[in-house]
């Protein structure tokens, strides 16, 4: 079966040295392989893992960082010291390293051989203290990586390598990433703007802006024919209300929906881009506020944030990329409305349109709607209620000095009654810990109203992903309480500003 990130590799160093003799490097290099034949063979392990031949003196452990960051297929090394590899030797490779890492501190053996343990096998089976020393390396250098103890026949073990690997496919894509944006931010908001130098060094994306009139034009070039094909996909996809079926008196409407999906796939096919932002502000000679056509592009992979909002666009290619494979979606999300009935809080999200499909494994239907605002056509669009389930909301904001992702662990929940009237796809969800504490703690961070909302990866790949960042993560979660958040804030504040180099 091939993996989710097919293309991809990780690598699975392992440390030791020459001072045990040839007959003890065999062993090592036999048993590391088995190892990482384990791995590759998880199916919680969504990309292959290539061995490579045990490391044992400080020269080929710097050739091995280099060559993988030279790779660009390599997206994470795991490392592992099978035996006591002395660290004065993995210095230069882990300063020149600049994939993300992942110490995997492990043994070969389950049990230990009570009964028949000799000096013979103390020697060859020293991980234990062997991965000290690798520890104490890479906190000297201040080295960011995850740590993950256990058997690999764990399966919580090869489910937390299998999260690191997702983050490590997000940084990978993160870093290939062109952003479009089809004009500017709206206007007068704060925390949609961003320092879009710093995301390109920080997260490797390239944001750049497009007239909206390149996309018009390109809107005016779509052939007919691949309409009359995309709308008769429509009709097979969704519950397509009647009025905008073929005959029906708006079908003309659904037809231009399609028209601006093809024409966003051509311009951001053109320009290589993955994510891109509109602006119901700057929508030029475009008809109607693209909705549907964005919903599409989502549900395709691509990364999407509302007026202008690049960093939730970052947010929302990087969690598709994480999801791939998994049951569940992602996409942009923004706290709009509250049920405050006291024990029965709930957060109501939604947008104006924009919201992934892939949040719902029912068949959503596709309407046509006025917009209140933006003073356009009726846009059409795909309406659902998000599937119950865990999920995590995660904001990007711009603190001046650096970037903060914040995140809350939700519990996604059926409305408490049907939302005949409410004409956008939604979802309904219990912030842990509960309602206040997560609202406070979320208004104390300074996050953002939009996010991402996925139900495909939980909120340990955020943290890896964050780790692999060296980016600010606040994280709330059953565990969070209002006094330790508001300290984790202050002490954050602080922390970070000495962790940056001038
Ligand atoms: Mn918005």
């Amino acid at each position: 079966m091939s993996k989710p990130y097919a293309d991809r590799e990780v690598w699975f160093l392992t440390g030791s040295q020459g001072l045990y003799g040839e007959d003890t490097l065999r062993q090592v290099a036999e048993q590391s392989q088995e190892i990482a034949r384990a791995l590759d063979a998880s199916g919680d392990v969504p990309v292959k893992i290539v061995w490579k031949p045990v490391l044992t003196d400080s020269g080929a452990i710097r050739r091995a960082a280099l060559d993988a960051n030279a790779d660009d297929a390599v997206i994470g090394v795991i490392a592992w010291m099978h035996t006591f590899s002395p660290a004065k030797m993995w210095i230069a490779g882990l300063d020149a390293l600049r994939t993300p890492l992942l110490h995997l501190h492990t043994q070969a053996n389950v049990e230990l051989p009570w009964s028949t343990i000799d000096m013979d096998f103390m020697n060859l089976n020293q991980a234990a203290h062997g991965d000290r020393e690798f520890g104490y390396i890479q906190t000297r250098l201040g080295v960011a990586r995850k740590t993950v103890v256990g058997h690999v026949s764990n399966p919580a073990v090869t489910a937390s390598i299998g999260t690191w690997v997702r983050a490590g496919a997000a940084w990978s894509a993160t870093h290939e990433l062109k952003l479009a944006r089809f004009g500017d931010n709206m206007r007068n908001v704060a925390v949609t703007e961003g320092d879009k130098t710093e995301a390109e060094l920080r997260f490797g994306v390239s944001v750049n802006t497009w007239g909206v009139n390149d996309l018009v034009a390109a809107v005016d070039a779509v052939a007919d024919a691949d309409i009359d094909t995309l709308v008769a996909e429509y009709e097979d996809l969704y519950d397509v209300a009647a009025e905008l079926r073929h005959g029906g008196e708006r079908h003309d409407s659904l037809r231009y929906g399609a028209r601006q999906e093809l024409a966003l796939l051509a311009v951001l096919g053109e320009i290589g881009a993955t994510a891109f932002t509109t602006n119901f502000e700057d929508l030029g000679a475009l008809r109607q506020l693209p909705g549907l056509a964005v919903q599409r592009l989502m549900s395709q992979g691509f990364g999407f944030g509302a007026e202008g909002d690049w960093k939730t666009a970052v947010l929302v290619r990087a969690a598709k990329v994480m999801g791939v494979g998994l049951p569940g979606g992602a996409s942009l999300m923004e706290d709009y409305t509250y049920n405050l009935v006291p024990g029965a809080e709930k957060i109501l999200g939604a947008h104006m349109l924009e919201v992934c499909p892939s949040l719902t494994a029912t068949k959503p239907s596709l309407e046509i709607h006025p917009l209140g605002i933006g003073g356009k056509e009726d846009p059409v669009r795909l309406v659902f209620d998000t599937d119950s389930g865990s999920g995590v909301v995660v904001s990007l904001t711009d603190m001046r000095d650096r970037f903060r992702l914040t995140a809350n662990v939700v519990d996604v929940v059926p409305p408490d009654q049907a939302l005949p009237k409410l004409p956008v796809a939604r979802a309904v969800w219990k912030p842990q810990p509960d309602f206040a504490t997560s609202a406070e703690a979320w208004l104390t961070a300074g996050g953002a109203h939009h996010t991402v909302l996925t139900t495909a990866v939980g909120v340990e790949a955020f943290e890896d992903f964050a780790e692999i960042a060296k980016t600010e993560l606040l994280v709330i979660d059953k565990d969070t309480t209002r006094r330790s958040f508001r300290q984790e804030v202050r002490w954050n504040a602080a922390y970070y500003r000495l962790a940056q180099s001038l």
